[in-house]
């Protein structure tokens, strides 16, 4: 996988405002386009920010409205597309009886096939070049966070090493890059370990959903490359953090900082904080010292690829 990059389609809780629609991330892992969650108006915030409907499976963090009511109409669009290929839909129980519902009042019946999956704390959904594991949050109802964990890459290749072994120029490159042995004319044989250094590590991407801060969540984005944690209240809302089980931008960046994540976007503003969220910005930087943002619609995020 080379490219990841993140659009965000709505970053307000609860309600849409005139500047911020609800919930929705798109993430481009290379080919595949995931959606995690799809808030109301997350298609058309799709056409707004050019990230293309052909979506191959949508990821739900939790059932409450402002997360998924978007899908009733997405699908109806997809299906007026002609789209044929399946979509699997992804969530905390009860995913299928939710979303079997929502896909039936938009439609009488959808020309392309739909899977439902119901993920629970562990589960992980394998795809090509990473994988996209459900981490258990602690909201009102049940909740996942999701951790997309990119495989390993083999490590760079030490050109000089490899023609001081003798390896021609050519096709042996590519196999000992894709981790072949070659076996050389003179009969020696060079293995990739011969020539290519440490394996890379893959980038780790954690989205929060709707949470107050958790022991999972840190465990999860440990030495994340970015966290998107959910940042409904600043400071002095903390009562009403704990009471409607949201964080403030604070224990957001608590447990970027606990976590050790290089980078922290916070997202699921309510709308007191919709024009100006200096304020949830401000008391995130005093407990995470690394890159801090507040998520607006339309941010794009390109995650570069991790050489350490
Ligand atoms: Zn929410
Ligand atoms: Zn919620």
């Amino acid at each position: 996988m080379s490219l990841l990059r993140l659009t965000f389609l709505g970053t307000s809780a609860a309600q849409p405002t005139l500047h911020r629609g609800l919930s929705g991330i798109t993430v481009k892992a290379d080919a595949d386009l995931l959606l995690f969650d799809c808030g109301e108006g997350s298609q058309r915030q799709m056409v707004r920010y050019g990230t293309g409907f052909s979506v191959a499976a949508v990821f739900f963090t939790h059932f409450h409205a402002d997360h998924y009511l978007g899908i009733i109409g997405f699908l109806r669009t997809l299906g007026m597309q002609g789209r044929d290929v399946p979509l699997t839909l992804y969530g905390p129980p009860p995913a299928r009886r939710l979303l079997q519902q929502a896909v039936h009042l938009g439609v009488e019946q959808l020309a392309f096939p739909v899977e439902f999956v119901e993920l629970k704390d562990g589960d992980e959904v394998v795809r090509g070049g990473y994988r996209v594991q459900a981490v258990a949050v602690d909201h009102r109802i049940n909740a996942l966070g999701y951790l997309l964990r990119e495989d390993e890459r083999p490590g760079k290749f030490n050109l000089e090493r490899a023609r001081a072994l003798g390896v021609p120029n050519g096709p042996d490159f590519g196999k000992l890059q894709r981790g072949e042995a070659v076996l050389l004319p003179g009969g020696a044989t060079v293995r990739p370990e011969d020539v290519l250094g440490p394996a890379r590590p893959g980038r780790r991407l954690v989205i929060s959903g709707d949470t107050r801060p958790c022991s999972q969540l840190v465990q999860a984005a440990a030495g994340a490359d970015l966290l998107v944690h959910e940042s409904t209240f600043s400071d002095d809302e903390q009562a009403r953090a704990v009471e409607t089980r949201h964080s403030t931008a604070r224990e957001a960046a608590r447990v970027a900082r606990e976590a050790g994540a290089k980078r922290l976007i916070l997202t699921h503003l309510s709308s007191r904080h919709d024009t100006d969220p200096s304020r949830l910005l401000t008391q995130a930087r005093e407990e995470f010292k690394g890159q801090v943002e507040v998520a607006y619609d339309g941010l794009g995020v390109e995650l570069p690829l991790r050489e350490d």
